[in-house]
C-alpha cells in the first residue's frame, strides 16, 4: 500500500476498503461540493422550492422533541414513498451541530425522519473547519435556513476539558477546542463532576465560531436568510431547551 504524505493511495484505498465504483463516484461526488470558502458561492435566493421560515424551522423541532419526551412518536417521513421522493433531491429544514455522543441521536430526539434534519455530529459539538464545511453546504445548497449547535448534559467531552489531564492519541484535539470555551474555575474545577454551566459555555462558543469562522454563513445570517441558534439536551429527561 502506497502512502504519500501520510495518506494512502486512492487505488490501494479502492483495494484495502473493496469500495466498487458506484462507491467512489459517490465520494468524487461529495468530495468535489466540498470546497474552498472562497470558492462556494451564494445564491441570490434559497435553492429549496418550499422553503420555510428559520422561525417555523425551529418550531418543527420543538414539536418534535415533545412528542419525543411526552413518549407521542409518530416516526414521520420514513416510507418508501419518501424515500424514493428523497432520492431525487434534499432540502432538510434545519441542520444540527451535535455531540457524536450516543444518547444524542437528533432524528430520534427532534421524531423527525429521512431529509429533515442535515446532521453534523462530533464529540463535544466543535466547530471544526470541516464541521464548518458542512454548513456552508447544506445553507448554501440545500437551503437550510436553521443551524442548532446541541449540547448535552453529562457530555464526556467538556468532562475532559474540565479535567485537563494528557489523552491519548488525538483525543486531545478535541479538547483544545473545548478549552477556550470554559471559564478559569471552570477548569480549575478539575474532578469529573461536570460544571453544567461549562456545557452552556461550550454551545456559545462553538456558536460563535461558526460565524467568526464563516464569512458564508455570517452572510447569510446578515441577510436573515439563516438563524443559528443553541440548545441544550438533558440526558435525564430527553427535553431540548433552545437558547434564543
Ligand atoms: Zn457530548
Amino acid at each position: 500500500m502506497s502512502r504519500i504524505n501520510g495518506f494512502v493511495g486512492r487505488r490501494d484505498f479502492i483495494k484495502f476498503f473493496g469500495l466498487s465504483t458506484l462507491s467512489i463516484s459517490g465520494i468524487s461526488a461529495c468530495s468535489s461540493i466540498i470546497t474552498t470558502p472562497s470558492t462556494i458561492t451564494i445564491p441570490p435566493k434559497n435553492p429549496n422550492p418550499n422553503p420555510i421560515s428559520p422561525e417555523e424551522a425551529q418550531r418543527r423541532l420543538q414539536v418534535g422533541n415533545r412528542r419525543f419526551y411526552n413518549q407521542n412518536r409518530q416516526y414521520p417521513n420514513q416510507t418508501k414513498r419518501r424515500l424514493e421522493t428523497l432520492s431525487k433531491a434534499q432540502y432538510p429544514y434545519a441542520a444540527i451541530l451535535g455531540c457524536a455522543d450516543s444518547r444524542v441521536p437528533p432524528e430520534l430526539i427532534f421524531d423527525q425522519g429521512l431529509g429533515d434534519l442535515f446532521v453534523v455530529r462530533v464529540a463535544g459539538n466543535v466547530a471544526s473547519n470541516m464541521v464548518i464545511g458542512s454548513l456552508e453546504y447544506t445553507t448554501t445548497v440545500l437551503g437550510t435556513q436553521l443551524i442548532v449547535v446541541l449540547g448535552h448534559k453529562n457530555c464526556g467531552a467538556v468532562a475532559a476539558a474540565i479535567k485537563d489531564q494528557p489523552n491519548p492519541g488525538r483525543i486531545g484535539f478535541i479538547v483544545d477546542n473545548i478549552k477556550p470555551a470554559l471559564a478559569q474555575e471552570q477548569l480549575r474545577n478539575n474532578d469529573l463532576e461536570i460544571n453544567e454551566s461549562a456545557i452552556f459555555n461550550n454551545i456559545q462558543y462553538q456558536t460563535e465560531r461558526l460565524l467568526k469562522n464563516s464569512s458564508v454563513l455570517g452572510q447569510l445570517v446578515n441577510e436573515e436568510r439563516l438563524k443559528i441558534m443553541g440548545a441544550y439536551y438533558d440526558t435525564d429527561t430527553g427535553k431540548v431547551e433552545f437558547i434564543n
